[in-house]
């Protein structure tokens, strides 16, 4: 009996030294888990973003794998980066409180224009039931939707086309988040919102750009709220 506990103990503490350098290795397998951490501490948290859940989220995107690899060691840095093509992938913080305004729940169908990198579409997939997003550039379009099957971010789909025109076919929409600015929402996205639904885009010229939250209400009326002054590259006119 003692000698068996005994053995059982010493079992214990040779599966422990199996174990713990095998944990060690899949903490060390994602070299940004703590780059991801203090971005969200750092640059959301510390300004007023706690939505739970999108907190959670964030901290579980690899948003490393969305950006050039020359690019990698500054993907948590606290700006936009250049993805090629005139594009860029949102700052961190912005991406929050766009993400933040539209509030998908977990049943939402959501639209996002303006697909660049496929990172936004990777958080927004987190916390809706489908993400449809349409990006004008083929080439982003192509490798957004690879990097997106890659991950697994199955609830996702990615189509190249004019996002003024939205995705009829698809419509109505929850939620609408513009990742490009328009010089005014275009007609057909309001179109395309549901009643109740919500929609996100950042409005304007140049670096005269307001982030805008438009509300359908149960009834089909609309509410429009500003959320503070943006910078987002321009949405290019359809068929250009
Ligand atoms: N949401 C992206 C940010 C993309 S930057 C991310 O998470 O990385 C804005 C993107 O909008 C660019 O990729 C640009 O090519 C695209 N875009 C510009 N005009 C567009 C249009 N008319 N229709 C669809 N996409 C457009």
């Amino acid at each position: 009996m003692r000698d068996h506990r005994h053995g059982s103990h010493r079992g214990r503490i040779v599966r422990a030294m199996l174990v713990l350098p095998l944990a060690g290795l899949l903490v060390s397998a994602d070299p940004y888990v703590a780059q991801r951490e203090r971005m969200v501490r750092e640059q959301i948290e510390s300004r007023g973003i706690h939505g739970a859940e999108l907190l959670r989220v964030l901290r579980a995107t690899p948003r490393h794998l969305f950006v050039p690899i020359a690019s990698r060691s500054l993907a948590y840095d606290d700006h936009p980066l250049p993805i090629g093509y005139e594009a860029t992938i949102s700052q961190p913080y912005i991406v929050a409180l766009m993400t933040g305004l539209l509030a998908p729940r977990k049943t939402d169908r959501v639209l996002e224009i303006g697909t660049g990198s496929g990172y936004q579409a990777a958080v927004l997939s987190q916390l809706a039931e489908q993400v449809y997003t349409v990006e004008i550039v083929p080439e982003l379009a192509q490798s957004a939707g690879r990097i997106l099957a890659d991950l697994g971010y199955r609830n996702v789909t990615v189509r190249q086309g004019d996002g003024y025109k939205g995705w009829p076919e698809q419509a109505p929409f929850d939620g609408i988040i513009l990742t490009a600015a328009p010089p005014e929402v275009p007609r057909a996205l309001i179109g395309q919102l549901a009643n109740g639904g919500r929609l996100v885009a950042p409005v304007g010229r140049g670096w005269n750009q307001q982030l805008v939250l438009i509300e359908k209400d149960a009834n089909g009326r609309i509410r429009r709220r500003y959320a503070g002054d943006v910078v987002f590259v321009p949405m290019r006119p359809g068929g250009v």
